[in-house]
């Protein structure tokens, strides 16, 4: 049985040929406009509504919600059909509503402070249950009135290494949706190839890339997909798609105390990011099981993020979001999808 947000509009029709036409923009209206359940579309026939509940179903199964933040951040826990979890964030803030998105179960690219990483991947998200991720948290954010106005795939996994389908999430998220393309972010730890894709599709997405090193020794260390795509062939990515799109670029650099929070690294970050204007995000990363290191101290914080500043660097700490929602678990896991825009 298709999934509810993985059938496209074509799929919609062949579905509903014994329909009349207009009943293909009822549903699609009610599914993406109106965020309803098939249930909930109180103008088609009953028998209609039956038929889509069972031919249309959701693909996220709502395993846990928690709040934190005084209730500005939410994070859902959810079960896919095949008993695979992923998590998504809302966060709310004065001026916007984000959700941080998850494009794949677990991560293949085994960055070794993160927590996903650790586990190892287990499988790319279909373009439904990325969409649907944000159907879900625009449903949350509209119960208390609120309307999700950015997107950040900075959830679990490697949105470049699940391609096809993330792209074509994001397409769905800006034609049906609404989404603008400038207030959607496409994070990655650096998938050379996936830029140079990235920078031939019609959308403008902004680009985050999880840098963490600007020196290939240290970061083929905490990043492993470096040895392949190296600083050099990476900057050059970056910079044809600042070119070639005209977004905005950042940086997210994760704090590790005494592995790259020095006035070197500092001098590093400021030489790689300066001629791409990147902006960068300084992440104060919490300890991980399995990785003997801890986050630099928040004066050490600050040192770094003043000294970038002298550098002419434009940074940002990151404000923790849901740190208290789960602090047993998660690590970069959780600082990925918790501290995003
Ligand atoms: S930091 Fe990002 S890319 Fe690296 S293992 Fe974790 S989820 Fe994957």
């Amino acid at each position: 049985m298709p999934a509810r947000y993985d059938v496209d509009r074509d799929a919609l029709e062949a579905l509903l040929d014994d329909q009349p036409a207009y009943r293909v923009r009822q549903v699609w209206d009610g599914l993406y406009k109106r965020l309803l359940e098939p249930a909930q579309m109180t103008e088609l026939p009953k028998s209609l509504r039956d038929r889509l509940s069972s031919e249309l179903q959701s693909t996220l199964d709502l395993v846990t919600e928690r709040t934190s933040d005084g209730g500005e951040t939410v994070k859902f826990l959810w079960r896919l059909h095949d008993d695979r979890t992923i998590e998504t964030v809302l966060m709310a803030y004065r001026d916007r509503v984000t959700v941080c998105v998850s494009s794949q179960a677990g991560c293949a690219m085994g960055c070794g402070f993160c927590a996903t990483g650790q586990a190892g991947f287990e499988r790319h998200l279909t373009t439904g249950e990325i969409v649907e991720q944000v159907v879900r948290s625009s449903v949350r954010a509209k119960d208390a009135n609120r309307r999700v106005s950015n997107i950040v795939l900075m959830g679990m996994g490697e949105p470049l290494a699940n391609y096809d389908n993330t792209w074509a999430a994001v397409e769905r998220m800006h034609d049906d949706l609404g989404l603008s393309a400038r207030h959607i972010t496409v994070s990655t730890i650096g998938i050379v190839p996936g830029i140079r894709r990235l920078a031939g599709e019609r959308l403008p997405v902004n680009l985050a890339v999880s840098l963490h090193a600007a020196n290939d020794d240290l970061r083929d260390e905490l990043v492993p997909i470096n040895k392949r795509y190296p600083l050099t062939a990476l900057s050059a990515a970056c910079r044809d798609y600042l070119t070639a799109k005209k977004r905005r670029l950042s940086f997210e650099w994760a704090l590790i105390d005494g592995v790259n929070d020095g006035r070197r690294d500092a001098a590093e970050l400021a030489a790689y990011a300066r001629p791409l204007r990147a902006h960068v995000n300084l992440i104060p990363l919490n300890p991980t099981p399995g990785w003997p290191t801890r986050g630099t101290p928040a004066a050490g914080v600050r040192a770094f993020r003043d000294r970038l500043t002298e550098l002419g660097i434009n940074v940002t700490v990151r404000r923790t979001r849901g740190s208290d929602i789960d602090a047993a678990c998660g690590q970069l896991r959780e600082t990925h999808v918790t501290l995003t825009n």
